[in-house]
């Protein structure tokens, strides 16, 4: 069998099976043998690959069978677009009043060549994210639950045919082992799951991950318990009724990057017979989250497949396609660069490496031309790229461990032969919060936004019209409060008390007084040490 997981499942199980007659020292005829017994194992039996595919939840999405993404025009977009200082002004004036860039006004962004002109739009990309979300940064950790995978991403290190890697599926008890050092050890209340594409890790297996993560209580300084409140994942392309399952048990943010969105790029990244090869499944699979009623999505492009314009243009393209069929845009914005993973070629061969300039522009063009969208950088980069970038984005990793089960006790070391990539930053959460503070930010916890039903097209409104900011900023005080109270170091104590004064008196100019005394008396409660508080 050439198609899909078959094939590839034969060539795992046999790498498997080498590494076990290495690891036991098994000898050469044990092994012939389970070769032979994997090679059986998977002739017959109908590949699980070709099933996963619903193929009227792709074609219901698609005009006259092509997807949205029309890479001809896109290019040509690109192409004729010029950089006229008057014109891109006024675009920037529309981005300030938090509209959607069109595709032919994000063009024009992105031909600008003159280096104090792009100082003005670093300049209104931050007054643009202050506008929407004010100082606030999210931070999150993710779990990699898994790296069985049945792809053969040219670019990962998870790809089935990638034999030096070690895998590992976790089991549920790993899982809330994970939970609990992320909840109890650092702090956070926020992660996103992450998952290769395999049967053994289907949407039930995601499911019951997110109940044993959401099931995590671990004991606080204050005394009171704690945990994970708020879930998001990173997987492959589901059908509706997989996503269905997963609303059902606390999905935050469905979160699937394209990759790249240049067709031909696509395909020759994705080998045929895979499950991923499958572009238009891929580039539907919001559609079908939207469907199934899970309407914060997280869109993205892996930067340096290719050239980092047009995956900036598909994302605005993929925003405009949302926000027209379903009125909701993306919720976040993802925009990982390419980095080096072990025994993966491709990473150092790509014609389209991005440039710590590039990306900062990237990053620029995505603030401006989705306004209302929240960003996501990771510890993918160095901490100085991070701090340059910071004040356009919304959100940030920290305390990050890539390895599948890296959080345990035993697996302190970050081993890069259990690694997807290599991280730039390793920097703890608590550092990252003491910085962001003494650059004037607040870290919010907020988890509020879900559990309200302030999602999808009830925070895009809220967010375009400023006003989901004034929630946020009375959660994100509770919620560094709490915080600070319970894992802060006493370095961290001192910078984060600074702000969150700041951030009280403001409030008070800001908000109702019958509000700001609601605010207060949350406050209050919750440094006695009452826990999860919030508007
Ligand atoms: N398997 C799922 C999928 O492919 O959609 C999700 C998990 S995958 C581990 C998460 C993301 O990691 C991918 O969507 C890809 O953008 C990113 N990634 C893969 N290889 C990478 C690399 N070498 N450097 C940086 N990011 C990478
Ligand atoms: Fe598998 Fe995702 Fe890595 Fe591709 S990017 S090999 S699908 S884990």
């Amino acid at each position: 069998m050439v198609n899909g997981y078959s094939f590839i499942d034969k060539d795992l199980s046999i790498a498997a099976s080498r590494r076990a007659a290495k690891d036991t020292g098994g000898s050469r005829n044990e092994y012939e043998s389970e070769q032979a017994m994997s090679a059986q194992l998977v002739e017959p039996k109908p590949t699980w690959a070709s099933q996963v595919i619903k193929r009227d939840e792709v074609t219901r999405y698609l005009q006259d069978g092509r997807d949205f993404i029309d890479d001809a025009a896109l290019e040509a977009q690109l192409a004729s677009a010029k950089p006229d200082p008057v014109r891109v002004r006024d675009i920037l004036q529309k981005s300030l009043a938090i509209e959607t860039l069109t595709t032919e006004e994000t063009a024009t962004l992105l031909s600008v060549s003159d280096e104090a002109l792009w100082d003005e739009m670093y300049d209104v990309a931050a007054q643009v994210k202050k506008k929407v979300y004010d100082n606030r940064v999210v931070t999150f950790a993710p779990i990699y639950c898994s790296d069985l995978c049945v792809n053969n991403c040219l670019y990962c290190g998870f790809r089935a045919g990638n034999s030096g890697i070690k895998r590992r599926c976790l089991t549920m008890e790993e899982i809330a082992r994970e939970a609990e050092v992320l909840a109890g050890q650092i702090g956070h209340k926020r992660l996103i799951l992450v998952f290769g594409e395999h049967p053994r890790t289907d949407a039930r297996y995601i499911a019951e991950a997110m109940r044993t993560v959401y099931a995590v209580e671990v004991p606080t300084r204050t005394g009171s318990s704690t945990g994970i409140r708020r879930l998001n994942i990173n997987a492959a392309p589901m059908s509706i009724d997989d996503l269905r399952l997963l609303k059902e048990v606390g999905l935050g943010t469905f979160q699937v990057f394209q990759e790249t969105y240049h067709h031909d790029t696509y395909a020759k990244l994705h080998p045929n017979g895979t499950v991923k090869s499958d572009y238009a499944w891929r580039i539907t699979c919001m559609h079908r989250a939207m469907e199934a009623g899970v309407d914060d999505v997280g869109i993205g492009a892996l930067f340096g497949l290719y050239d980092w314009r047009f995956e900036v243009m598909g994302l605005v393209a993929h925003a405009h396609e949302l926000e027209a069929r379903f009125g909701i845009g993306p919720h976040t914005i993802s925009f990982p660069r390419l980095t080096p993973a072990l025994d993966t070629p491709f990473v150092q061969e790509t014609r389209y490496r991005v440039s710590d300039k590039e990306f900062k522009r990237l990053v620029c063009v995505i603030r401006l031309s989705v306004p209302y969208t929240g960003m996501i950088i990771t510890v993918r980069e160095r901490p100085d790229v991070i701090r340059e970038c910071i004040p356009m984005c919304t959100q940030r990793d920290a305390s990050t461990r890539i390895g599948v089960g890296a959080y345990q006790d035993e697996y302190e070391q970050q081993e890069a032969d259990r690694q997807q990539f290599t991280l730039g930053d390793t920097t703890s959460l608590d550092s990252v919060i003491r910085e962001l503070a003494e650059m004037g930010y607040i870290t919010s916890f907020c988890t509020a936004g879900y559990r309200c039903g302030r999602t999808g097209n009830h925070i895009m409104d809220l967010l375009r019209s400023g006003k989901e900011g004034c929630f946020c900023k009375l959660n994100a005080i509770l919620t560094f409060r709490e915080w600070l109270d319970d894992f802060a170091s006493p370095e961290t104590a001192k910078a984060g008390e600074r702000i969150i004064q700041k951030e009280i008196e403001e409030t008070r100019d800001k908000v109702p007084e019958k509000l700001f005394r609601q605010l207060m008396a949350y406050y209050e409660r919750t440094s006695r040490g009452e826990k999860d508080l919030y508007f």
